[in-house]
Formats: C-alpha cells, sequence, structure tokens
C-alpha cells in the first residue's frame, strides 16, 4: 500500500499526458506550427582550428551540422560569403596548379553547406576562370542578386555552374517547400545581396537596395516566409532590415566579430570570422497568424565538438599538402615568431585606406633586409591579405598567412620625379591593394609636399628604394609607369626614371630578400 500511495501521483500524471496525447492526435496532425533552423558561418578562410586558439574547424561545423540535422530534417546551412580567398592554402599549388579556394569548396561540399552568398573575395582571383572552377566544383547554391557576370562584348548575365556540359545558372533567390512530421507545410524563400567591392573587369553590380526591394516583390508571391543572406557592412544590413520588416532574419557577414541585432521585430546576425563561432538560429512560423519568430543562439566551435570524419578526412588532406608545400619553401609553419605585445590590424578596410602598423612593420622589415641604405621603402598594401585582426603568438604560418605571396624585394634608384609620381598615384589609389604602405616616407600637409627621410623630396634627385619585385612588373593598379627590367648584360634598365635595379641572387638562400615573409620573420625574431 505504501508503495502504491507513492506511486498514485505519477500514475494518475501519465494518464493525464496519455490524454493530452490523444486530444492532440485526434485534432488532426497539422498544428500550423513550423520551426526551420538555419546554421550560419560567415567570411571562413580556414578549414582547421586556428593554431593559437583552437577555435574554429570545419570538421566540428560539420559534426554541429549533423546534430541539428538529427534534430530537425528542416535545417540549412549557409555561409554569408567570403570563403575562397584569402588563404594560406588558396596561394599554394597542388599537382602543378594553384590551389585557389579549391580546398574550401571540397571541404564545404563534404560539410553538407547548402546556400551561400558572393563575397567580396569572391572577386579575388584576376583569372576568372579560377571563379569559374570554384562554382563548376561547388555542390551549394551561390547567389548575387546584385552581381552580374560581365562578358567581353559588354553582355550581362547570371554567373552560372557548368552542369553535364549545361550551364547552370545561380538563382537570385530561392523557394524550398518545408514540411514537418505534423504535415505543416511552407514555403520559405531567401535571397542574397552583397558589397560592390570585388572590382573586376568580369564582374558589375547594380545597387543592393534596389536589387533587395525587387527580390523580396518576387518572392513574397510565392513565399509564406522570406529571410536574406547578405555580405554588407553592419550599417547596411541594418537598412536592409528597417527597409523590409517583414523579413525577420537577415544572415550577414562582411564584419568578422560575432554581433546580433533586433530591428523592430526582426533579427539581423553574423557570427565569428573563420567559424570561431556559428550562429544557429530557430525561425519558428505560425501558418494561421501569419506570424514569424526568430531565435538565435552563438555557439563556439572549440574543441568540446569532435569532427565530422568525412569533413575532417579531407580537411587532413589539404593540411598535409599545406605543410609539404610550405616546407618546401623554407618555413616550419608551427614555429614561434613573436609574442605580439598588442592586437595587429590587418584588416584590408585598414591596410588599403591608411598607414597602418603592420605596413610599419613589414617596410622595416625590408629596409632592415637591404644592403644599400635605401632612403625609403614601399610595400603594396594589396601583398596583405590576411584580412583579419591578429593577436597574441605568431608562428610562421602566419607571417605566410600575412603575406601569401611572398616574393622578392629589390633595391632599385629612382629619380624623384618618378617617386613622388609613385607616392601620389598610391594615395590615389587608396581603398585598393595600390595603396601604398610606406618607411621613412612623410607628408607635410600644411606644405603640401613627401618628405622622404626627413627631408623635402627633391625632383631631380636619385633615391635609393626598396620595394617588391611585383611593383617592378608594372602591374599594380594604376603603375604602369614602374614597369622596369635590368638591361640584357644584367646591367642598368629599360626605365630610364629606374636606372638602377638590384635584384638578390636567388640561388643565395642566406638573402633574406629572395623572399619578404622569411626578411619579416627574421626581423621580428631580433
Ligand atoms: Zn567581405
Amino acid at each position: 500500500m505504501k508503495t502504491f500511495k507513492f506511486l498514485l501521483p505519477f500514475l494518475l500524471l501519465g494518464c493525464f499526458f496519455m490524454a493530452c496525447n490523444s486530444a492532440k492526435k485526434a485534432s488532426g496532425g497539422d498544428d500550423g506550427i513550423i520551426e526551420i533552423t538555419f546554421l550560419q558561418m560567415n567570411d571562413v578562410y580556414e578549414i582547421s582550428p586556428s593554431p593559437s586558439s583552437n577555435s574554429g574547424g570545419l570538421a566540428r561545423v560539420a559534426s554541429i551540422r549533423k546534430a541539428l540535422l538529427a534534430k530537425n530534417p528542416n535545417t540549412f546551412t549557409v555561409l554569408s560569403g567570403d570563403f575562397i580567398s584569402p588563404s594560406v592554402i588558396g596561394t599554394l599549388k597542388n599537382e602543378g596548379k594553384r590551389i585557389r579556394g579549391k580546398h574550401m569548396v571540397e571541404t564545404l561540399n563534404a560539410l553538407g553547406l547548402d546556400w551561400v552568398v558572393f563575397g567580396n573575395h569572391e572577386f579575388d582571383y584576376d583569372d576568372l576562370s579560377d571563379l569559374q572552377a570554384r562554382l563548376d566544383e561547388s555542390n551549394f547554391t551561390w547567389m548575387a542578386a546584385n552581381a552580374r557576370l560581365k562578358n567581353a562584348d559588354g553582355s550581362m548575365e547570371p554567373f552560372f555552374k557548368n552542369r553535364n556540359g549545361q550551364k547552370e545558372s545561380c538563382p537570385d533567390n530561392v523557394v524550398v517547400t518545408v514540411k514537418d512530421a505534423d504535415g505543416t507545410s511552407i514555403n520559405l524563400g531567401l535571397f542574397g545581396v552583397l558589397i560592390n567591392t570585388g572590382k573586376k573587369p568580369w564582374v558589375d553590380y547594380s545597387d543592393w537596395s534596389v536589387a533587395t526591394r525587387k527580390q523580396y516583390n518576387d518572392l513574397k508571391t510565392k513565399s509564406d516566409v522570406v529571410v536574406a543572406l547578405t555580405h554588407l557592412p553592419i550599417e547596411d544590413d541594418k537598412k536592409l532590415s528597417a527597409m523590409l520588416p517583414e523579413v525577420p532574419l537577415v544572415m550577414g557577414g562582411h564584419d568578422h566579430d560575432n554581433m546580433i541585432y533586433k530591428i523592430g521585430r526582426a533579427t539581423v546576425a553574423k557570427a565569428d570570422a573563420n567559424a570561431q563561432t556559428v550562429y544557429v538560429h530557430t525561425l519558428r512560423y505560425d501558418k494561421r497568424a501569419k506570424k514569424a519568430t526568430v531565435t538565435s543562439e552563438l555557439r563556439k566551435v572549440n574543441s568540446s565538438i569532435v569532427d565530422e570524419p568525412t569533413t575532417a578526412a579531407i580537411v587532413a588532406k589539404w593540411e598535409k599538402i599545406k605543410n609539404t608545400a610550405l616546407s618546401s619553401s623554407g618555413f616550419d609553419a608551427n614555429k614561434k615568431v613573436i609574442d605580439l605585445k598588442e592586437p595587429l590590424d590587418c584588416r584590408e578596410d585598414i591596410i588599403r585606406q591608411q598607414q597602418a602598423p603592420a605596413g610599419k612593420m613589414i617596410t622595416d622589415a625590408m629596409l632592415a633586409a637591404s644592403k644599400t641604405k635605401p632612403d625609403c621603402a614601399l610595400l603594396n598594401s594589396g601583398s596583405i591579405r590576411v584580412d583579419d585582426v591578429l593577436s597574441g603568438t605568431l608562428a610562421e604560418i602566419d607571417i605566410v598567412r600575412m603575406l601569401p605571396f611572398g616574393g622578392a624585394i629589390t633595391e632599385v634608384e629612382m629619380r624623384g620625379s618618378l617617386l613622388r609620381k609613385t607616392l601620389d598615384t598610391g594615395v590615389r589609389n587608396r581603398g585598393n591593394g595600390g595603396y601604398l604602405q610606406w618607411g621613412l616616407v612623410g607628408y607635410d600637409e600644411a606644405k603640401k609636399q613627401w618628405q622622404i627621410n626627413q627631408k623635402p623630396l627633391d625632383e631631380t634627385k636619385m633615391y635609393k628604394v626598396v620595394l617588391p619585385d611585383f611593383l617592378l612588373t608594372g602591374n599594380e593598379q594604376n603603375m604602369g609607369f614602374l614597369k622596369a627590367a635590368p638591361g640584357a648584360d644584367g646591367k642598368g634598365s629599360d626605365n630610364l626614371d629606374i636606372p638602377v635595379i638590384k635584384k638578390p641572387n636567388p640561388a643565395d638562400k642566406t638573402d633574406l630578400r629572395n623572399d619578404i615573409r622569411l626578411a619579416l620573420i627574421n626581423f621580428l625574431r631580433k
């Protein structure tokens, strides 16, 4: 009896639950409410966890995805732009070919990515064939409602994938029908728009806000709820959300730190770059009330999450390719270089706009590696590609991440008039990779005058300048006038304003000028 008395309340409670369950069944399944899960990443350049913080790693994200899918089959994995560049692996060669983001697409395919919006870094590679190859290899859907492929004859068309000999256009938006266990079914619409800073002759942009309005008007006729995938600065994401309050969720990128805003009833969110965190959004849609609510959870991607084996195998393959290629170029990837006293901002928004500490650090290293005591150093900011804030301990791999293209540095003698023209053009190139970082150069605002090594620039004088070999190709933005090569006998030069060119001997492994990264590593270790 005693036992029965103790159990009685539980038995009664059990009956109550059974009654509720059958009542629900009797009401006929479809409860008019459906939940959709979004797993959001943005700005992912690394497939492995960060060596310094052990956070990130796409095999871990794949595990999170699997767990979310097991809980809710209506789970979609999205990446809000910037992934095929920049990265160390992307700059290396495999089987004689530059990798250029192939490793990212292969890893994201394994992970099970559903949708991406193009980011500005998808337009990093000069040759369209690199982007086209990545499109062709991908199993996920790319969107860019305000960007078009511009053909040589000036005609425009959407970007596309080559599939079985056919062109498959990247859509401006997608509509999918989702259905849950009790039979509730809705149409989900999604569109993608992006920033217009990824400039190449073969891409053309229209105004993102006009494209957004058009996509929404198109989608609202065929979907119950519309969400946005964007690669825009946060101010524009906020504008987009205010413009379309009916869109309950804007999954953004481009900014590298996690953030979340409520604009009216809508959510605007970005995770941390390199999948150090991911956002998990649950969109609950009430079909009868026509009401969407979003709850968002920022998840750390750290060692508490085990790797998903299929993705981990792809990551391991590419890591091996990376380490082999780096060690053959003389780098020991994980060897410590320096403990940074303060974070080093290498974001393109800084590096390509103003004189930055990272620019000073590298030009100081160039001056230190020089043999002729130069009057000044010049560096095209586009050679700094990490587009991130570095902090803590830097290993050799971080220097390679910072300057993935490497290349030699050369000492030249340059006429003052050409030096002035170069500096002026560098300033006009603000915002692109042809903006120059400099060492031992100043500008006197009051006198509107360049200062070289603390003296006014004299246009008739010859200056000793150290610069990357790349600038002497004449291929930097608006700097064709720097094209110069030594004369046939190895002396003199074919450019009258650069009469002396002193290149390092590539066979001399002790000459740090042969690789700007080795020069920087050596300078920082001292
Ligand atoms: Zn971006």
